[in-house]
């Protein structure tokens, strides 16, 4: 449908008002913390954290401060999800420790989720164990190509959570301007057979200094999200457990101060430096990756080594 035509706006209207009656005009409130920042060998094109964006420092939250967050985050009583944001580089030691702390200060109806990066079937297992039951892993729009990530690992991703009993929520995601309608339907339904619990739908937020923002990829309108979002909501709507929860949404990453005193931060500071050093093996390669560490049996481990690309 062409996207000024009349039509567009009913779709939007039909599908808000259908989304408020199924949920009694009753939403979910979530709210996401990033516990690790810092450069990003993913370099996916249109991030703040890629690594040919940024050279800002790593930082991982303290356990104290993490801690803050969640009990004043919780005390009105009205979240009822908790996620845990981390780049892709961040080791699976600091998202478990933080999953442990987050789980501890938060009630105990309170959702913990993890929205990180590629994990092998046992460290999903693990994160399971230590109190996270539900993930956002997505297989973004031009994956592989604008980023630095293999499509097969996010789907064997989104398998080892489902295997250890974590519910997977997908984003179609980040629309862009020049995605098409095609990619971004076949994106969204192929969310069901990879047996996603809910999918969603969110448009990219520019930020300049980014690859797309030197090469001129821009934003769509917000009007252009409505309705994407919408038509998404509607083509899935009957399925009562995927087809509701299509939504727009702005990512957003967490920041703050690193509490440079507390042992959290010190510990953090430890991993973070073997980071640094494979990084600096990896620059001193030219354009290297950063690939998984695959055990004799050809399972994947949670190691990382640096290869030619
Ligand atoms: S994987 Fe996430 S943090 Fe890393 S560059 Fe891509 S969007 Fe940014």
């Amino acid at each position: 449908m062409p996207r000024g035509f009349p039509r567009a706006s009913a779709i939007i209207s039909h599908a808000h008002s259908l989304a408020l009656s199924a949920q009694e005009g009753i939403g979910e409130i979530g709210a996401q913390i990033g516990i690790a920042t810092g450069p990003c060998h993913a370099d996916c094109a249109f991030c703040a954290f890629a690594f040919s964006t940024t050279d800002a420092d790593d930082y991982v939250m303290p356990e104290d401060v993490l801690r803050r967050y969640v009990r004043e985050t919780t005390a009105a009583g009205d979240v009822s999800c908790i996620s845990l944001m981390t780049i892709n580089d961040t080791e699976i030691d600091v998202l478990l420790d933080a999953v442990r702390t987050a789980r501890a200060a938060a009630p105990s109806d309170v959702v913990i989720a993890v929205n990180t990066g590629d994990r092998a079937p046992e460290e999903c297992a693990e994160l399971r164990r230590a109190g996270a039951s539900r993930a956002y892993h997505a297989l973004r729009l031009g994956e592989g190509a604008i980023t630095w990530l293999e499509p097969r690992d996010r789907l064997e991703t989104v398998r080892g959570f489902i295997g250890a009993g974590i519910e997977v929520y997908a984003g179609t995601e980040p629309v862009y301007a020049g995605v098409s309608d095609r990619e971004i339907a076949s994106n969204y339904l192929g969310g069901m057979q990879y047996g996603f619990r809910h999918g969603s739908s969110s448009a990219m937020v520019p930020v300049g200094g980014t690859r797309f923002s030197r090469q001129g990829v821009g934003a769509v309108s917000a009007r252009r999200a409505d309705q994407i979002s919408s038509a998404l909501l509607l083509s899935t709507f009957a399925d009562r457990e995927y087809g509701r929860s299509a939504i727009t949404e702005a990512s957003t990453a967490g920041s703050g101060r690193c509490l440079r005193s507390s042992p959290g931060a010190r510990r953090g500071r430890r991993i973070i430096s073997r980071r640094r050093t494979r990084r600096r093996a990896c620059r001193a390669q030219g354009r290297g990756s950063w690939n998984r560490v695959t055990a004799g049996s050809g399972r994947r481990t949670g190691r990382y080594a640096v290869s030619a690309r």
